[in-house]
């Protein structure tokens, strides 16, 4: 019987690459598993796929009586809904704890690191893995982006050194060029049907019995979105009522200029207000040098809800 290795619901290059690339060491190490995915690929996900050469992970959304390992994160909001009927044999991670349960003993690689990959990365030197080129191209794509081309706060020395080692590994010179060609692909937003966009990276969050949603844009101009805010506030509202949502964010961030436009729905929009000690005008909000959804947005959510 395989293991199932995948990262959250809506997965970013992090969770897919992350699965491909824990799969393998775990392979090499002796283990059958799989590397599956909860849901579509985005585009820069797609493209960096294509460019080393692999398939999508298996699309698998029901878990009930399998082994699974979960990458690049640990809430019961972003698992499949029967992950309490799979046997969780370990967590590899860069989130906050999350609020999941196992009934036995389990692996857990968590390090406040800015990509799973990047733990990964520490796996394979731990184990003493030879990792194939075209993977560590992978990885490192996957650091840039969870990282935002080191810009992000949440990116450590620990993320950078990885970079170049995998860079090294997989014969990338100008690393930091792939990244924004990455990152320009990313800001494609014109293809799209604004729901996919807001719904292209979103988690839910689950504060005190408030469910909260929070989606993120990564472009490298903002102005792209300049005569499209009304139709992603729809978007938004149709995203609110039919999940139940006690507010939904959507943060546009702008990796040259480095901070975020934060678009608001919320049944109260004071809580977010004092979250973030600003005012809202038109339900939204420019915050300087907010880059992260992790550390910049959701812990201080969670302390107003
Ligand atoms: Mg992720
Ligand atoms: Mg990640
Ligand atoms: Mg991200």
């Amino acid at each position: 019987m395989s293991t199932y290795i995948f990262g959250h619901t809506t997965p970013d290059s992090d969770s897919i690459v992350g699965s491909i690339s824990l799969s393998y060491l775990k392979n090499q190490l002796g283990e059958d598993t799989t590397p599956s995915r909860q849901g579509e690929i985005n585009p820069e996900t797609a493209f960096i796929l294509e460019k080393f050469g692999f398939e999508k992970p298996l699309l698998k959304t029901s878990y009930a009586g399998e082994r699974v390992y979960l990458i690049d994160f640990m809430e019961s909001s972003q698992s499949p809904s029967d992950i309490d009927q799979a046997t969780i044999l370990g967590i590899v991670d860069h989130h906050k704890l999350g609020d999941l349960k196992t009934d036995s003993p389990l692996e857990m690689w968590v390090r406040p690191v800015g990509c799973s990959n990047t733990i990964v990365k520490q796996m394979f030197d731990y184990f003493g893995v030879e990792i194939p080129k075209d993977l560590a191209g992978m990885m490192m794509c996957a650091i840039l982006s969870d990282t935002v081309i080191f810009k992000s706060p949440t990116c450590t020395k620990e993320d950078t050194k990885a970079v170049k080692e995998l860079a090294k590994i997989a014969q990338i010179e100008d690393y930091k060029a792939l990244g924004m060609e990455m990152f320009t692909i990313k800001s494609d937003v014109l293809n799209d049907t604004k729901r996919d966009l807001v719904l292209r990276d979103f988690k839910d969050f689950n504060m005190s019995g408030n469910k909260i949603g929070v989606g993120q844009l990564e472009v490298v101009d903002l102005s792209i979105f300049d005569n499209m805010k009304e139709e992603l506030f729809e978007a938004m509202k149709e995203i609110k009522e039919e999940g139940d949502r006690d507010s939904v964010l959507l943060l546009l961030t702008d990796i040259m200029q480095e901070g975020s436009q934060l678009l608001v729905l919320s049944d109260d929009n004071s809580k977010v207000e004092s979250a973030f000690d600003v005012k809202l005008v038109d339900n939204q909000v420019w915050l300087p040098k907010v880059m992260s959804r992790k550390k910049q947005i959701i812990p201080f959510l969670e302390r107003e809800f």
